[in-house]
């Protein structure tokens, strides 16, 4: 008998089988074979453990030239054991960053929108075989309430918009999702605030829905590998399961490119397997990504594995990573990919994110909620079985963006990059060569004025004045020709216009 759920069944068992488009793996293979070789990586890892202070030293002036590394310089800076030598590591790691992005971090906030999936990742709340999690995609109307509590309340100007992978959650529900957001407008104080950039972590997707994608604005698209290590990989991604398919997601990033989504985001969730491997191996990636496309990944992630709830894998991690291999597998990443943007997130707790920031990481999140439907208290959101994972941070957005001015950062709510098109190989080029940072240094002002005037406390406000000065002042001495337009979009902010840049 043909019943709706059947029907409903048998619709979801057709988007399941077609998804993976198997040419549009093979079209970027190199004779056959794939861009991670295990073998090389572990070879190049056994082979490089000779760390003495000349070659460090060396490679070190390497990724202050903003040049990314060799697999081989990569693996000798992960066998450093030498107390000195790390330390001279962390300080060119911040120098790096300073060179690229001066003292400017970005803030974001993530926005869950379903946790419907078809998948069974070992290590996710999310996954199909949790019976206990809730299960909850929102309507469209919801995400609009979520959204204006993000910039109505907290103040946030970019997202990440995360899903499962689910036919309820296909790629026209993820461009309808990206345009309710966008058209969430809310009145503030001064002026009115808004989402100005999108990002999407989702699961892979062909070339054609990748179009849809660029076709709607997205900002950047983020796939993580989760493991690099092809045997673990399938071990965790149950290979009855669409993200069973390692390749599928290996190549995730051609297709993005390929579709036009020039920015694009990786990275590996780290305790899965030896965090020195995935490290290789996400140097690697990107180094395959310059090598085809001109351009590496906008952005290098570097989750580490929390409990979640109902979720015994977990828990006694063969691999997990200490706080001390944390530290320095970070700062390797900055070397290795000097241009590349590194986001820190909520995972961690305040204490790490202190410490684990000025290794040369550029992006943060804060005031984050994961559940489906948290910021605007939707249904029992608050609930943990419907979060993914567990936050280590949640403070608000004013507070971090004060303790980052008190450590004399400015928090960027910039988002003119790719609305100016100044995405993918341009962007690139700007960073190599230090032109973007002209950009973002403008309207790193501009937009922190926007944020202290419509929503900071009146202690950030006082701490975020100073530093405001202080980059009024460098722009003034340091680029005397654009000193008078940014004057007079710093004046035309004061008085409530908003979203002006350069
Ligand atoms: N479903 C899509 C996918 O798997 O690519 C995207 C969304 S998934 C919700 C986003 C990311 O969360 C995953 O890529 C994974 O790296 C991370 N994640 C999953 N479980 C986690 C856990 N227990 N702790 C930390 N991060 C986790
Ligand atoms: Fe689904 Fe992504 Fe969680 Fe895997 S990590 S179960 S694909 S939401």
């Amino acid at each position: 008998m043909k019943t709706v759920e059947n029907t409903e069944f048998n619709n979801a068992e057709t988007w399941i089988r077609d998804r993976i488009k198997p040419e549009q793996i093979t079209k970027y293979l190199n004779n056959g074979k794939c861009f991670i070789d295990s073998e090389k990586i572990e070879v190049a890892l056994r082979s490089n453990t000779n760390s003495d202070k000349t070659r460090v030293m060396e490679i070190l002036q390497k990724s202050l030239a903003i040049e990314t590394l060799t697999p081989d310089e990569t693996a000798c800076l992960l066998n450093v054991e030498d107390a000195e030598l790390l330390a001279q590591m962390e300080q060119t790691a911040a120098k790096v960053k300073r060179k690229v992005y001066d003292n400017r971090i970005v803030t974001f906030a993530p926005l869950y929108v379903s946790n419907l999936c078809v998948n069974d990742c070992l290590y996710c709340g999310f996954r199909k075989s949790n019976k206990t999690a809730k299960r909850k995609r929102l309507n469209f109307d919801e995400i609009k309430r979520e959204t204006e509590v993000l910039v109505g309340q907290i103040g946030h100007k970019r997202l990440i918009v995360v899903f499962g992978e689910d036919s309820q959650t296909d790629v026209d529900y993820i461009a309808e999702t990206i345009q309710a957001i966008s058209e969430v407008k809310v009145k503030t104080k001064k002026g009115f605030s808004q989402i100005r950039r999108s990002n999407v972590n989702a699961a892979p997707m062909s070339i054609e829905e990748l179009k849809i994608l660029h076709e709607v604005g997205i900002g950047t698209f983020q796939v993580f590998q989760e493991t690099y290590h092809r045997k673990t990989y399938e071990k965790v991604h149950p290979q009855n399961t669409l993200k069973g398919d390692y390749l599928w997601r290996l190549y995730a990033m051609h297709r993005a490119m390929e579709a036009g989504c020039d920015d694009v985001g990786i990275g590996a969730l780290f305790g899965l397997y030896d965090w020195k491997f995935e490290v290789m191996a996400l140097l690697n990636h990107a180094v395959e990504l310059e090598a085809k496309f001109g351009i590496g990944p906008h952005t290098i992630s570097f989750p580490r594995l929390e409990p979640a709830d109902n979720t015994p894998f977990t828990q006694n991690l063969k691999y997990a990573v200490g706080d001390r291999d944390f530290r320095k597998l970070v700062t390797v990443i900055r070397l290795a990919v000097p241009y590349t943007g590194m986001i820190l997130t909520a995972r961690e707790n305040a204490e790490m994110r202190r410490e684990i920031l000025p290794l040369g990481c550029t992006q943060t999140d804060a005031s984050s909620k994961i559940g489906i439907g948290s910021y605007a208290n939707i249904a029992d959101s608050q609930q943990g079985n419907k979060q993914q994972f567990i936050l280590g941070d949640i403070r608000s957005l004013d507070t971090v963006v004060r303790e980052l001015a008190q450590s004399g950062y400015i928090t960027s709510f910039c988002t003119a990059g790719y609305r100016c098109g100044r995405t993918g190989e341009k962007i690139m080029n700007l960073l190599r060569c230090g032109k973007e940072g002209q950009f973002c240094k403008l309207n790193a002002v501009i937009t922190f004025r926007e944020w202290l005037d419509d929503f900071a406390s009146p202690e950030t406000i006082a701490i975020g004045e100073k530093i405001i000065a202080k980059e009024i002042q460098e722009i003034k001495e340091r680029m005397p020709s654009v000193y008078p337009q940014l004057m007079n979009f710093y004046e035309q902010t004061r008085a409530g216009q908003r979203d002006i840049f350069f």
